[in-house]
């Protein structure tokens, strides 16, 4: 029997083979597939074309950048013009005071390179004991071995012969400041690294902050010395109508990891911001002074870069960030007329994320699967849920159009009791 050559993320071959939905091209909110479907861009693809596809000026900057340094490295005492200037505009939109930028290739590698940076430090500053990461239930962090280790999906730690692939992680309960007091309680202050959090669960299920929550945590991390991490992977530049979500929700993190957005996904390029406590020894004036020894072949890669710039540009040119904010009102006003449906348990918003979570009765993975049919493209998410988080550039009329779609398909479900 023929099987493909690629080994797709995150499926189950046997059952995915013979349905593939091959995409082509893309243009805008919209895709096309190579059996010609033309497909709305339900999710951003993985939470990142805020932007939209295709942008012709993303293309040309690309070309450019290429023909003028097509690749330089960042190690030692090498760097690039375009690594240097994307990291001096980051740092003037960060959400922390006189940050310094670690970039890399994606968001798996900027937890990496978080979570070692918090043990790093510690060590460095003589609390060697200081090592255990913190993190929530059902949150998602890529799926290099730290983030796999310290997600709170299970699914993705099985079948690997150790409950952790990387030692000293413990997962609290999502929204309970009481699970969190407990844990520092049980490991000891004197263990902790830090806590890690997306400021708004993504693949989790889209669950927004409680009212409160960081708050009370931020305030147990600084009582307890242990570094704040902000995961905002899927938060960042603009997704919740702010350029973080850091912002929006008055976080104050130590580490904030990034990536999807800063490109809006034409190159993979992650990275971290790193506040001035964790980096001032490492730039001492001082031979004594401590390396970070962190670092991937294509770290401020001159061409990622340089479409992160452009990308950065064309989000203040067109005022996309205030057309994020605006679409979740559209999204929060679409969910609250289908939140009452018989077959929806609830329904969730948070900046331009959204999620319809289903009785029993309606299969997440199901309704997805019809939405194709009907020209769009949305994920089931952890606990039955239907994801929403198009493009920033949708019109509000394709914001409204998928969650009718939902609850057309829904309808059809019980066409007698409704
Ligand atoms: N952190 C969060 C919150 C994410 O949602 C993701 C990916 O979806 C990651 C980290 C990992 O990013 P990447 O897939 O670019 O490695």
């Amino acid at each position: 029997m023929k099987t493909p050559a690629l080994w797709s993320a995150q499926a189950h071959m046997p059952s995915i083979i013979d349905r593939q939905i091959r995409v082509v091209s893309a243009q805008g909110a919209y895709l096309t597939t190579d059996k010609g479907s033309r497909l709305f861009d339900g999710t951003s693809s993985l939470w990142y074309s805020n932007i939209g596809h295709g942008r012709e000026e993303m293309a040309q900057v690309a070309y450019e950048q290429m023909r003028t340094l097509d690749a330089y490295h960042v190690f030692g005492r090498y760097t690039n013009d375009r690594a240097v200037e994307l990291s001096e505009k980051l740092v003037d939109i960060a959400p922390m005071d006189n940050a310094k930028v670690i970039l890399n290739s994606g968001g798996s590698d900027a937890i990496d390179v978080a979570l070692k940076l918090a043990r790093r430090y510690w060590n460095h500053i003589g609390r060697k004991t200081k090592t255990v990461i913190i993190s929530r239930e059902h949150s998602y962090h890529g799926l290099h071995a730290y983030g796999t280790s310290v997600a709170g999906l299970d699914f993705n730690r099985e079948g690997y012969g150790t409950d952790s692939l990387v030692s000293g992680t413990e997962r609290v309960e999502k929204h309970s400041t009481t699970a969190f007091a407990e844990a520092i309680e049980r490991i000891g202050a004197e263990n902790i690294a830090a806590y890690i959090a997306e400021p708004i669960l993504g693949t989790g299920g889209v669950h927004p902050p409680q009212e409160g929550y960081f708050e009370e945590i931020q305030k147990m991390c600084r009582d307890n010395e242990i570094l704040f991490i902000a995961d905002e992977v899927i938060t960042g530049f603009g997704r919740t109508g702010s350029m973080f979500a850091s912002t929006r929700y008055g976080l104050q993190p130590d580490i904030v990891t990034f990536a999807k957005g800063v490109t809006s996904g034409y190159a993979a390029l992650g990275g971290i911001f790193v506040a001035p406590r964790l980096w001032q020894p490492f730039f001492e004036r001082n031979a004594n002074a401590p390396i970070y020894r962190h670092g991937t072949t294509y770290s401020g890669h001159p061409v990622t870069a340089a479409l992160a710039l452009k990308n950065l540009e064309i989000l203040e040119q067109e005022s996309l960030i205030e057309r994020s904010a605006h679409l979740e009102q559209v999204l929060s006003n679409s969910l609250s007329e289908i939140e009452s449906h018989e077959l929806v348990a609830s329904t969730r918003v948070g900046g331009l994320l959204g999620a319809i979570e289903l009785r029993d009765i309606a299969q997440a993975e199901v309704i997805t699967d019809q939405l194709l049919d009907l020209g769009f493209i949305s994920r089931p998410l952890r606990g039955n849920s239907v994801q929403i988080s198009p493009p920033f550039i949708s019109t509000d009329q394709e914001v409204r159009s998928l969650v009718e779609a939902v609850r057309y398909l829904l309808d059809d479900i019980q066409p007698a009791r409704i």
